[in-house]
């Protein structure tokens, strides 16, 4: 590559990075539209549009139009192609809108005020996001009710560490010496991501504490704009960075970094993003929800067969959607991981996945899961300790796993892949630890490193 394309390039991935942080002051220094600007012609045309269903007057929605928010990252592809592929309008949807975010703050801010104020009716979200919207924590007290219906992905995560700790054994396994060496010195490891309290920081959370470092006391945590973390990260200034692909993995195309660990190794077929809606919005538009989930889930069908997913990358790479080039996509999307430090994985089963993974359903969102992500948001004080007592009874009035299963029914999903138990029953991470969903304290008690 010539310096020419290397700064070109780089000026892309900087960008383009920008569209997940904070700052759309980042977005515009770096030339990239405004978000109101004329969009790019839609990749539609490179694909055929699935017929529209002839729908019966009971299944004829209450509204075509939903707008949903999404974040350029791969959990929200089976949104991105429910549209282009044109399953949204084959179950009545013919208006969806599609809106990026600038940063998961902004998509907050968003459903705040709803798609009538301007805003968003739902969409993408790390967990437990939905739930700390519902409860009024992330939103000033202000309680915007929300439904999770589907999970759009499993896997598809990693942790970026930056290239200077090449060579000191800084991977899913790290020693805790490592950690001490740096404090000591004066240079405290620092790790980012993007939203605190969520998926992100939980992964960089369990990573270090199965090691035997406290998040809390050896080392520093941040919430960083995306942009500002690469640029931190080349620098040396920061250490480490968790966030979804294809990022870290860019991280290593430019030699910033390596990749410690992909989240699939610490915990195979985790949980990973949702789609999400207002509440209010749901039970105005009952028809037109389970319409949507059923073009999520045809959706979610096609993205996971790996034949189609070249055409899925060449759909969500174009500028409309995570503007990246499709070279640090194609790779990753495939299983195909080249870790930065010499070790590279080619496995399917490593790879973001959207229908089905190693332990079954991706698309349903099982309450087992919420409880894991509240039970974990208690580990570290981000939630008071009393939540354990009533996770249940928010789980069920969140959840919406219900919905999920009458419009699996009604889209003819064969019924071997229609979860009969809202628990995926127990779950082991990397470091042998397991947690059960009957007794989320006994997960807490076994734990060893942890803020309460
Ligand atoms: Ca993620």
């Amino acid at each position: 590559m010539s310096d020419f394309d290397k700064n070109i390039s780089r000026r892309r991935f900087i960008a383009t990075a920008g569209a997940t942080a904070l700052g759309s002051v980042l977005l515009k220094a770096c030339g990239n539209p405004p978000e109101d600007a004329p969009k790019a012609s839609s990749p539609t045309t490179a694909s055929t549009p699935a017929a529209q269903a002839n729908l019966s007057p009971q299944q004829k929605p209450e509204v075509t139009k939903v707008k949903l928010g999404f974040i350029p990252i791969v959990e929200s592809a089976p949104l991105i192609i429910a549209k282009e592929k044109g399953f949204f309008a084959k179950y009545g949807m013919t208006d969806v809108e599609l809106a990026k975010q600038a940063s998961w703050g902004a998509a907050r801010d968003s459903v705040k005020i709803g798609a009538s104020g301007g805003g968003i009716d739902g969409g993408q979200w790390q967990m437990p996001m939905p739930y700390l919207l519902s409860e009024g924590i992330i939103t000033d007290k202000q309680k915007v009710p929300m439904y999770v219906l589907l999970q759009l992905n499993t896997q598809g995560n990693g942790i970026a560490v930056a290239g200077k700790h090449k060579g000191q054994g800084v991977g899913l396994k790290v020693d805790k010496a490592f950690f001490d060496k740096l404090k000591s010195g004066g240079s405290t490891f620092k790790a980012a991501y993007t939203f605190p309290k969520a998926n992100q920081e939980f992964w960089i959370r369990y990573w270090l504490a199965a090691n035997g470092v406290n998040p809390d006391s050896d080392v520093e945590l941040l919430t960083v704009p995306t942009a500002q973390t690469v640029a931190n990260l080349k620098s040396g200034t920061m250490d480490a960075f968790s966030t979804g692909d294809p990022w870290s993995y860019r991280l290593v195309k430019e030699n910033i970094g390596f990749i410690a660990a992909l989240t699939p190794e610490i915990w195979k077929a985790h949980p990973e993003e949702y789609l999400a809606v207002r509440a209010d919005w749901v039970d105005k538009n009952p028809i037109a929800t389970k319409a949507m989930l059923k073009a999520v889930m045809e959706a979610q069908q096609w993205c996971d067969n790996f034949d189609n997913r070249k055409e899925l990358v060449d759909i969500v790479s174009t500028r409309e959607y995570f503007n990246v080039p499709k070279e640090i996509l194609e790779s990753t999307i495939m299983g195909k991981y080249d870790m930065g430090d010499g070790r590279k994985i080619d496995d399917k089963s490593m790879a973001v996945l959207y229908w089905k993974d190693a332990k079954g359903s991706v698309s349903y969102p099982y309450q087992s899961h919420d409880l894991w992500f509240l039970t974990e948001s208690v580990r570290w004080g981000f939630l008071p300790k009393e939540t354990l007592a009533t996770a249940k009874d928010m789980i069920k009035k969140v959840n919406r796993q219900d919905l999920w299963i009458e419009a699996a029914k009604e889209a003819g999903i064969p019924a071997a892949d229609i979860p009969t138990s809202t628990s995926r029953g127990i779950e082991e991470f990397f470091d042998g630890v397991k947690f059960d969903p009957e007794n989320p304290q006994a997960y807490l008690d076994s734990l060893k490193i942890k803020s309460i």
